[in-house]
């Protein structure tokens, strides 16, 4: 996750050798994505994406993690026939329950199936999730392992439909947890850029 910092701080990391970064800002991203642009990079769209960013956004994406609602995915799947492959996705789910966060309830997952059935320009790839914003480390894993089970229940319901490989978990304060039960990609952020004296660009 290079939110905190800027092109240049993030070119460091690609001759580094991390190839895969994300923003949660639609313009960061942009603005990045075209600073590196001679670079080999997979971008991540991390954050929540307003519908009238998609458009832009889409082209520059190799993993879009925050499919949060039925409405963006519909508007993102219309886009996307632009585009030359299907686009990647994962569901965010609000796996704790905080009510300021993003992302489909547990219970929404079953039913929104009929419905993803008829997006066919996306791949729906996994599911994404943050650890509740109160909990201690034992709850983080708790939600981590929530996501997980969820996911193992869709899979038999979806019969296949959407494989769900990826599991999108764990930051810089509890990627061990999410590692522990299954994650398939962390977000690491912070921890990267610990003594960095460069944190121009805001998250
Ligand atoms: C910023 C952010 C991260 C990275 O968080 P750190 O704690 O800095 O590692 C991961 N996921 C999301 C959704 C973020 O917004």
């Amino acid at each position: 996750m290079t939110k905190y910092v800027d092109a240049a701080t993030t070119r460091l990391l690609v001759e580094a050798g991390c190839r895969d970064l994300g923003e949660s800002r639609p313009q960061s991203l942009w603005d990045k994505a075209a600073a590196l642009a001679n670079c080999d990079v997979r971008w991540h769209m991390i954050g929540h994406l307003q519908r009238n960013k998609v458009r832009r956004t889409l082209p520059l994406v190799h993993l879009l993690h925050s499919g949060d609602s039925l409405r963006l995915l519909s508007e993102i799947d219309a886009e996307a026939a632009a585009l030359a492959a299907p686009l990647s996705v994962l569901l965010e789910v609000n796996i704790s329950g905080d009510s300021s966060k993003h992302g489909f309830a547990p219970t929404e997952m079953e039913p929104l199936l009929a419905h993803l059935q008829s997006l066919r320009r996306l791949d729906i790839r996994g599911l994404m999730a943050m650890a509740g914003l109160e909990g201690d480390a034992a709850q983080a894993r708790r939600d981590f392992a929530a996501l997980r089970e969820l996911r193992d229940r869709l899979r038999t319901v979806w019969h296949g439909r959407f494989a769900l490989d990826e599991l999108s978990m764990g930051m810089s304060g509890d990627f061990e947890a999410a590692i522990a039960e299954g994650a398939t990609i962390v977000r690491i952020g912070s921890a990267l850029f610990e003594g960095v004296d460069n944190t121009h660009a805001s998250p």
